[in-house]
């Protein structure tokens, strides 16, 4: 059951990736007449469980508001709305910021990117572009108290032959061996092949569960010879499911 470490590097989802566009604008008016703070923008980042680990960069496409140029603000020149802004007192201009992501990103965190929000309107600071990390479910891992899962979808004959499977971890590829006659659902734990902790000096564990699945279709010869395992099965997997009578 050792993992025999092979020296391929995995490379998971890195990469610059544009996200889309985001306008949230915080409620971030007070009544307070002196210079007021420009709005925070709020920009939804998904990120895959590797990423969140070593941390990444992302470029965000923003909409930032600036007070009108035109009517420097004021929303009318000589008592008729300003022509460039239609009587907002602002404008918009797209931005794309490239942004840091950094390691240990934790789910639902926030990433805060200073002087990136909107401008004030009346000479105050500007807002701030506040980054809310989800890291994306569908990830092949999933860190847990500093364990990584990962589900490993088998073939029926490799559960019932058992198989060599080569599979990715954080760090590298590497080959793992499942037994015969391995059960959907069946655990295995992978010493040392979880994350680097720096406090231990070691590395976390991993934990792989075998997932039996089936291709999306069967050949006809597949289907005849499933039809043969059924005439030739022996044992009950359903024992354990008796009526409560
Ligand atoms: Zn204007």
């Amino acid at each position: 059951m050792q993992p025999k470490i092979k020296s391929k590097i995995f490379s998971g989802i890195l990469g610059e990736i544009i996200e889309g566009i985001f306008i949230n604008k915080s409620s971030n008016k007070k009544n307070n007449r002196k210079s007021q703070k420009g709005d925070d923008i709020y920009a939804n980042v998904t990120i895959s469980s590797k990423e969140a680990v070593f941390g990444t960069s992302r470029i965000i496409n923003i909409i930032q508001s600036k007070p009108c140029p035109n009517c420097m603000g004021k929303k009318f020149i000589n008592e008729a709305l300003c022509p460039m802004c239609k009587g907002s007192g602002e404008i918009s201009t797209h931005k794309k910021i490239n942004c840091n992501i950094p390691s240990n990103a934790k789910n639902n965190s926030k990433i805060k990117i200073e002087n990136e929000g909107n401008d004030s309107t009346n000479g105050g600071l500007s807002g701030d572009l506040y980054l809310i990390i989800n890291i994306d479910e569908k990830s092949l891992f999933t860190v847990k108290d500093n364990i990584v899962y990962m589900d490993l979808p088998i073939t029926p004959y490799e559960a019932a032959l058992g198989a060599n499977i080569e599979i990715p971890t954080f760090y590298e590829n590497i080959t793992i061996k499942i037994p015969p006659n391995t059960s959907s659902g069946q655990r295995f734990r992978l010493k040392g092949q979880g994350l680097y902790i720096k406090e231990l000096k070691e590395n976390s564990d991993m934990i792989v569960t075998a997932i039996i699945k089936l291709p999306k279709n069967l050949s006809e010869k597949e289907i005849e010879l499933y039809k043969s395992l059924k005439e030739n099965s022996s044992g009950n997997v359903r024992e354990g499911l008796k009526n409560n009578e």
